[in-house]
């Protein structure tokens, strides 16, 4: 494995940017939650419009500031 050659602080900005990118989905109940510590209903920055049946929201949370995006798929 090539990984093992990374020096550990590389992998771990992979690994946060990674995180970052990865959307969550979107609920009903319990709004935006936060990937990273559970937080609910975090602040909306910013809708996106429907593209097809899923619809994109840019979350902040307030518990630990990290910024994330949420899916919503049209049921
Ligand atoms: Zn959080």
């Amino acid at each position: 494995m090539l990984i093992k050659n990374y020096p550990i602080e590389t992998i771990k900005a992979i690994l946060t940017e990674s995180k970052e990118k990865t959307a969550v989905d979107y609920s009903p109940k319990n709004g935006g939650v936060c990937p990273l510590c559970g937080q609910k209903k975090c602040s909306i920055k910013n809708v996106g419009k429907w593209s097809g049946s899923v619809r994109e929201r840019y979350h902040s949370c307030f518990q630990c500031n990290h910024s994330f995006k949420s899916v919503e798929m049209d049921s």
